[in-house]
């Protein structure tokens, strides 16, 4: 099978199939042998390792990712994609083709049945439509992960790597970087793709950390906390995590802790790192657990 970067290849085969992009499974497909390259590369795929793909498409980095990997296991949601990756890589026997949906798909017994329970990758050009449920999923869902290299909106990428002080920065920025350390591998303009996306894109690298960057006593606690404080940007971290309908903490507890913690009394979410975070979420915890607030 002669390789689909090259987009009359490409070209080719849609029309052979008469196949149709459909924009509601973000369909975009990727035709640009640079940008595999360096997906293929930060990925650091080699002959050991089991590569889930999510979102093969027509096969085209899964093809590049069956020379680089011992296992590839590609999970495709779309039925008319099926028969074309049949023959687009009929040729590889260490690719698995899954019919499913990724957001249904066990992955921790995916990694048992393909991988014998080891750490998995994960390389893909996602579908931008569920790039935060994939991700947040691949994190938190406990299956064994080793790095996750994957093909975002530029601005998704942007945030996921940023700290406290950007208009980026947010509740996915503190999530990832709580789980991982991200790495920005290159910006791909949208001519790298057909059809060609209305926005930019960018490839991300996230490898996961072997325990998480901050220590905190209730993890799910820290996180339904900066939620409430980045819900309401504009409002001090006071009146945003006082006034949540998450949290149960009156104005008084969290002013306390606020002070606690040393922070000024006007201080926004914002402006914390997952740290500070940990430390407010403990002393909240505490002061809840003490009969303080509510
Ligand atoms: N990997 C191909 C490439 O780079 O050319 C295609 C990437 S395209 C941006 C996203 C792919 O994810 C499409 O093939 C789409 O059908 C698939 N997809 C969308 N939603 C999915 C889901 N929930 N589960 C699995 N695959 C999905």
């Amino acid at each position: 099978m002669p390789s689909l970067s090259n987009p009359r290849n490409t070209i080719e085969i849609i029309q052979k199939y008469h196949f149709v992009f459909q924009k509601k499974f973000g369909q975009n497909f990727l035709i640009d042998t640079h940008v595999l390259d360096k997906i293929i590369r930060a990925a650091n795929v080699t002959r050991e390792d089991c590569v889930l793909e999510i979102g093969p498409g027509i096969g085209t980095m899964t093809q590049y990712l069956a020379e680089s990997a011992g296992r590839v296991v590609a999970v495709e949601i779309d039925a008319n994609l099926i028969p074309i990756l049949r023959e687009t890589l009929a040729g590889y026997e260490n690719v698995t083709i899954l019919h499913e949906d990724i957001l249904k798909t066990d992955i921790k017994a995916l990694a048992e049945t393909y991988n014998g329970g080891r750490p998995i990758k994960v390389v893909a050009n996602l579908p931008y439509y569920i790039t935060t449920p994939i991700i947040m999923g691949l994190l938190e869902g406990g299956a064994p992960v080793d790095n996750i290299t994957v093909m975002v909106q530029k601005e998704v990428a942007e945030r996921m790597q940023t700290g406290p002080g950007s208009k980026d920065y947010g509740a996915l920025s503190l999530a990832v970087q709580y789980y991982a350390e991200p790495y920005l591998v290159a910006n791909v303009p949208p001519n790298c793709f057909l059809p060609r996306p209305s926005v930019g894109s960018a490839v991300i690298r996230l490898t996961k950390r072997p325990k998480p960057a901050a220590e905190v006593r209730d993890a799910e606690l820290m996180f339904r906390i900066i939620r409430a404080s980045f819900n309401q940007r504009r409002k001090t971290l006071l009146n945003g995590l006082s006034h949540s309908a998450e949290l149960p903490f009156s104005k008084e507890s969290v002013a306390a802790a606020i002070e606690w913690c040393g922070f000024p009394a006007s201080v926004r979410g914002e402006t914390l790192s997952l740290e500070q975070f940990a430390r407010l979420s403990d002393r909240l915890g505490e002061a809840d657990g003490g009969g303080i607030s509510v």
